[in-house]
């Protein structure tokens, strides 16, 4: 299977899709070696995780080399190797205090005699599957608390950005212990990787995450989706516009609006409309692609070429539909790449589709409101509710319209914190997901299933207690 090169437009890599008899014969291998990887210590699962952390550290260069390539952006692929590390670290270290909190000795009953234990029992093999954003991040996001809680994991990464496999691999055959594996292939493989494990995570679109639920529910297995949004953000008139106008753009544009918490609709106080616009517009003028310097810039190309034709044609129906342009709106093509700059719209109308459907491009459609009640009706419309934001002169004012957003997180008078904060546990609302938390200690005990142990310590009741003479 050819891989395009997001730079340049060339088909200059090829994957070989993994097929289900590989699948199936990877997955029993797997389920082999968990046993003896879930019969460890929490602590030595921990201790091998941050060695392979130190193989990374070592092979980052790499690493970086074929994220850069997979993606069209370099700084952000650093990032994502950094953050990688952080994330090793973070499970290894908190995974032993949220196994000790959830496993509980011995507890007493309203049954006198009877005591209660619950063990954590994970699920021997789960199958997380990726998208193409961020291609390092998401593939182990949900991995390295799968491996902390004991089980096995295969990750099945975008087809879209698969080059950061082989250096991965090479740095984890460095620990054998570790029961991960990355594996290439598209959808068919990931279709058919659902048919092998007992637990899938899933990071990706509404439309295939649909899929996958259905798949996971006739295999009988637990599913976690996580999904797309069109996340809301609403600039009260206390908020200073200028500040504002800065937040929507970095959480608009940054990695060329390819994340799935971007800031995708600006709702803006009609008190301080013009400034904010203003300078929106002014601040989206100046931001620099990253052609043909890959080294300058702030933004990149579409990673996935398709994307840069679904954003064109969200752009040209809103201006059809009476949308005005205050900077960007046409996909350039570039040495073979496919560029937006930062656009930005106003006199936007709720038929558009830029505002019913998920962009994924650097795009700011911005609506003036009068009354905040108005800005969150809008906000709370459509199909999605992963995230949102809300400016304001105070964290209070900003704050206390967050609550009535229906979204699974909401930033403060900032922008797009949930790619930054990982202690908080969070549950979409919509169709941006389903199932527990990633993040927080949910992150990791969705893993497990809890089995009770109950212990009869008194004398256990004969049948004679059930007779009907008794009565
Ligand atoms: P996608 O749904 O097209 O693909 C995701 C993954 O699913 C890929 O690995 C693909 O090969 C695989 N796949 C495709 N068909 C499958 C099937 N039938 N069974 C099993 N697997 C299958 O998504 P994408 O275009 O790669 O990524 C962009 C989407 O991901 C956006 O909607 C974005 O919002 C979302 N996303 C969500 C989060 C989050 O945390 N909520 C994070 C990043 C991206």
């Amino acid at each position: 299977m050819k891989v395009r090169n997001p730079r340049t437009g060339e088909a200059d890599y090829e994957i070989t899709p993994l097929g289900e008899p590989d699948i199936a014969a990877l997955a029993n291998r797997l389920r082999g070696k968990q046993a003896g990887w879930s019969a460890l210590d929490v602590e030595e699962r921990a201790a091998l995780l941050l060695q392979w952390s130190k193989a990374i550290a070592s092979n980052a260069g790499a690493l970086e080399q074929a994220l850069t390539t997979d993606t069209g952006r370099q700084k952000i692929s650093g990032i994502e190797v950094d953050g990688t590390l952080r994330l090793i670290e973070r499970w290894a270290r908190l995974a032993g205090g949220i196994m000790a909190a959830a496993q509980i000795e011995n507890r007493a009953t309203s049954i006198p005699g009877i005591s209660t234990s619950t063990r954590l029992a994970p699920y021997p093999l789960v199958g997380a599957i990726s998208p193409w954003n961020f291609p390092l991040t998401l593939a182990l996001i949900d991995a390295i608390p799968a491996l902390m809680a004991g089980c096995a994991v295969i990750v099945k990464p975008s087809e879209v950005t698969p080059r950061f496999i082989k250096p991965l691999m090479a740095t984890l055959a460095e620990i054998p212990e570790i029961p991960l594996t990355v594996i290439e292939g598209d959808g068919m493989t990931g279709a058919a990787l659902l048919r092998h494990v007992d637990y899938v995570a899933f990071t990706g679109s509404v439309a295939t995450g649909r899929k996958v639920s259905g798949a996971a529910a006739d295999a009988f297995i637990p599913a976690s989706l996580e999904l797309g949004g069109k996340d809301p953000m609403l600039v009260l008139a206390s908020a200073d516009p200028a500040n504002a106008a800065e937040i929507a753009l970095r959480a608009s544009v940054v990695n060329s609006g390819q994340a799935c918490q971007s800031i995708e609709r600006v709702y803006v106080a009609r008190e301080i409309a013009e400034p904010f616009l203003t300078a929106l517009a002014q601040k989206a003028n100046a931001v620099r692609l990253n052609y043909p310097d890959i080294a300058h810039g702030d933004i990149g190309p579409f990673i996935f070429e398709q994307q840069a034709t679904i954003v064109q044609a969200q752009i040209d129906d809103a201006v059809a539909k009476g949308a005005r342009l205050l900077a960007g709106g046409k996909v350039e093509n570039l040495g073979g790449g496919q560029y937006l700059r930062p656009t930005v719209l106003t006199d936007i109308t709720p038929d558009m589709v830029l505002v019913t459907e998920e962009t994924f491009g650097p795009v700011i459609p911005v609506t003036i409101f009068d009354y905040v009640d108005e800005a969150i009706a809008l906000a709370n419309e459509g199909v999605y509710g992963l995230s949102g934001a809300v400016i304001a002169g105070s964290v209070e004012e900003a704050e206390a319209v967050g609550t009535r957003l229906k979204v699974g997180a909401v930033s403060i008078n900032d922008g797009s914190l949930t790619s930054m904060v990982w202690e908080t546990e969070k549950t979409s609302f919509g169709l941006s997901g389903l199932g527990p938390s990633r993040m927080g200690d949910s992150g990791m005990l969705r893993f497990f299933r809890k089995q009770a142990l109950i212990r009869q310590k008194g004398q256990a009741l004969p049948l004679a207690a059930y007779s009907e003479d008794k009565r």
